[in-house]
């Protein structure tokens, strides 16, 4: 099914198929926490990006400005970040906002980031990912397509449909692996479905829009520093991208959310107009900590588990065939409590024995 929105199509999905290294597949619809099924779309990232950006544009009481790329931060005679500098796109002219608090929004190559000195992330933390828009995909349906496939592991390859037969298809592969692999993820990519069985004819007569593109995913399974004196970091620019599915939307709105929180406290202790003190910002860490840290922990541990094919290939296979198997992926999509299975042995006995 294709819902329309003026001139463009969006694909709608109400389900998540995962198919092993061995072409086992499961299919499990999408439920909320009530065990309620429901959809999602599948929207260009340029078009969500606008609706958000859109509405805090409205905001009365946010200043807005474009096409100004931050470069640094700015420290006062202490050390302590009290602004950003930067130069407006198309201009020589340097800017500087004064501040008591930066925060580095700035995604996975923050500047903030690197101007505080932060050191890069291991490879084994990050995610290069390629994404391309594919036109002529056939048996598209209203599925969310995972591939976890040799190449690939302990990453995946995805088919998200759009609309039509057109897809938005990736993969997501540990840039330590593909170091080791010597291959540039275009051909890791354009291998993999060109040998797949279920994939190679549904893409036979099929061509990508416009070109292939890349980004680096900073997972994480790597613990960055995320607040300091005068400066917090939130989204990609703190490493929070969950290192088993590579989603990182949700937790950069939850950090935003819980950085405002912590400063709105900081702001209201701190006297003066200097860069708040780091002390005073602890509380966005710690909140970090108890609201995103363990799903991250237990995605990481997920991860790990995806490189051992042969367990892969029994839980995927469990799942397609036994419904009580099943269950335990349609829960953990739900909750994140339930992602906990996979710390317990018993799990995988019941598994073998299942
Ligand atoms: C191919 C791919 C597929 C993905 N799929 C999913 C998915 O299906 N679900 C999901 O949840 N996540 C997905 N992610 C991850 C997700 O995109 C990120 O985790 C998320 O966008 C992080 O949000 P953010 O606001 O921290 O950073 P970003 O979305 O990167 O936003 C950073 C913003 O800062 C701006 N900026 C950068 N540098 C500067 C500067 N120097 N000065 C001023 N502004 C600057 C940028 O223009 C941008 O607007 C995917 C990532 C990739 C690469």
């Amino acid at each position: 099914m294709v819902v329309n929105r003026g001139e463009r199509k969006h694909g709608i999905v109400r389900r998540l198929s995962m198919t092993a290294p061995n072409g086992k597949k499961v299919t499990v619809p999408f439920k909320n926490a009530e065990g309620m099924e429901f959809a999602g779309y599948v929207i260009e990232r340029k078009i969500t990006d606008a609706v958000f950006f859109n509405a805090v544009k409205t905001e009365p009481n946010i200043t807005v400005i474009e096409n100004f790329p931050v470069y640094s931060v700015t420290k006062d005679a202490t050390g302590a970040v009290d602004g950003v500098d930067g130069t407006a796109s198309g201009s020589d002219e340097k800017k500087c906002f004064k501040s008591r608090v930066v925060v580095g929004a700035d995604g996975a190559a923050s500047a903030v980031s690197r101007s505080l000195g932060l050191p890069n992330q291991p490879l084994g933390h990050v995610f290069s990912a390629v994404r391309c828009y594919y036109e002529g995909v056939i048996g598209l349906s209203e599925e969310i397509e995972l591939y976890f496939i040799d190449s690939v592991l302990p990453g995946y390859l995805w088919v998200f449909p759009m609309g039509g037969n057109r897809a938005n298809v990736g993969i997501g592969i540990l840039s330590s692996d593909l170091a080791a692999r010597k291959k540039h993820p275009n051909v890791i990519m354009a291998e993999a479905i060109k040998a797949h069985p279920a994939l190679a004819e549904r893409f036979k007569g099929a061509h990508i829009e416009g070109r292939i593109s890349g980004w680096a995913i900073p997972n994480g399974s790597y613990i960055k520093k995320c607040y300091g004196e005068g400066w917090v970091l939130v989204g990609d620019s703190a490493s929070l991208v969950d290192p088993f599915s590579g989603e990182g939307v949700g937790n950069a709105l939850m950090s935003g959310k819980l950085a405002a929180q912590a400063i709105g406290k900081a702001l209201s202790q701190q006297q003066g107009d200097g860069p708040l003190p780091a002390e005073s910002l602890a509380d966005y860490s710690k909140s970090i900590d108890e609201s995103i840290r363990p799903e991250i922990v237990d995605s990481y541990r997920l991860q790990r588990l995806t490189r051992i094919r042969f367990l892969l290939n029994l839980f995927i296979g469990k799942a397609a065939d036994k419904p009580e198997i099943r269950q335990v992926f349609v829960d953990m999509m739900r909750s994140d409590k339930a992602k906990k299975t996979v710390r317990s042995p018993l799990f995988y006995l019941k598994l073998l024995l299942s």
